[in-house]
């Protein structure tokens, strides 16, 4: 089961109907498998859907060893 995470995210992509590059609308951050990161979103222009995928040092999230939190 992929886990979605809705979030308002600023990601331009290549959108391949309109052959330029578009800021993605209505985008969220999906985690693949491979631990990258990923924006799914749409085209402002066209409605495509757009998908970026993001390098693993992109967001500034949680390490590979997360240590458990120490309460
Ligand atoms: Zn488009």
């Amino acid at each position: 089961m992929v886990r979605w995470r809705a979030l308002v995210f600023m990601a331009e992509g290549y959108c391949v109907k309109c052959k330029a590059k578009k800021e993605i609308v209505d985008g969220v951050e999906e985690t693949m498998k491979n631990g990258r990161k990923a924006i799914k979103g749409k085209c402002p222009t066209c409605g495509t859907v757009m998908f970026k995928i993001l390098g693993k040092a992109a967001a500034a999230s949680a390490p590979e060893n997360p240590t458990p939190p120490a309460a």
